[in-house]
């Protein structure tokens, strides 16, 4: 490999490549992950080092057992984050990635976050990994209620949520440490990953199994990949197009290509 003659080069070059694929793909599916919503102000859930995780070991309190054990401890813990999700704003990655997908440029967004910043900002096929904020169910009877009534009083008081039906306490529908990955996403994950003949990574360092995989799995069955992420990912070797960037810098600009030529 020759070196870039300046990042600047390079990265407009990898820009105009990135929006070749995308105008030329007929299934494309874009692969999200905490880095498309940093620039909205929501910290990495799952990353150290992000405040939320400076007071507790992270893996202990956003774990199932923690929630079982010690709910009060858990929603502590969560009531930052939801607080923050409450009033975030998609950004232009968001909307550029809403606007592929009404252009036909994107068929489906495959998701690592919680904060339903995708739907926020228009997009209508995405399928959600790690859960969602907008349901909270109970642990007891089991019955779903949507989240907006209980988190604003919670996010307020730091009054735990509980059922109105039975008072068992509502657990957020995300997926905490110790739980399962949702299966009927997974399994429309995967098939999206193996249909598509485009995947864009879009914000995630691809760390998080089983997900971290699906590029893979689309690789294998000949899809082309693009991956934009801050931080080098294991596939960056095999993606057509890397770029090294912020999520909602580049999106928009590759948008503009796609739309304007
Ligand atoms: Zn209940």
């Amino acid at each position: 490999m020759t070196e870039p003659a300046s990042p600047a080069l390079a990265s407009s070059a990898a820009i105009e490549d990135a929006a070749v694929l995308l105008r030329k793909a007929e299934r494309a599916v874009a692969l999200t992950g905490a880095g498309i919503s940093t620039p909205s102000g929501i910290p990495d859930f799952r990353s150290e080092g992000t405040g939320l995780w400076s007071r507790d070991e992270p893996l202990e309190v956003a774990s199932l057992s923690t929630f079982r054990t010690a709910p009060e401890r858990f929603f502590q813990w969560f009531q930052p984050l939801a607080n923050c999700i409450f009033n975030a704003q998609p950004n232009p990655a968001h909307l550029a990635l809403a606007a592929f997908e009404r252009s036909g440029h994107l068929r489906t967004i495959i998701t690592q976050n919680i904060d339903g910043l995708h739907q926020k900002a228009g997009s209508q096929h995405v399928i959600e990994m790690h859960g969602t904020l907008r349901t909270l169910s109970c642990t007891n009877c089991f019955k779903q209620f949507e989240a907006v009534p209980f988190l604003k009083p919670y996010t307020e008081t730091g009054k735990i949520p509980q059922c109105l039906n039975c008072n068992g306490i509502l657990k957020p529908d995300v997926i905490l440490f110790g739980e399962q990955l949702p299966q009927s996403a997974w399994y429309e994950a995967q098939r999206a990953a193996r249909q598509c003949d485009l995947m864009v990574v879009a914000g995630s360092s691809l760390e998080v199994l089983p997900v971290a995989g699906l590029p893979m799995q689309a690789l294998d069955r000949g899809a082309h990949l693009i991956i934009i992420n801050n931080t080098p990912t294991y596939l960056n070797v095999r993606a057509d197009v890397v770029i090294l960037e912020d999520v909602a810098a580049t999106i928009p600009e590759i948008a503009k290509r796609v739309f304007h030529g």
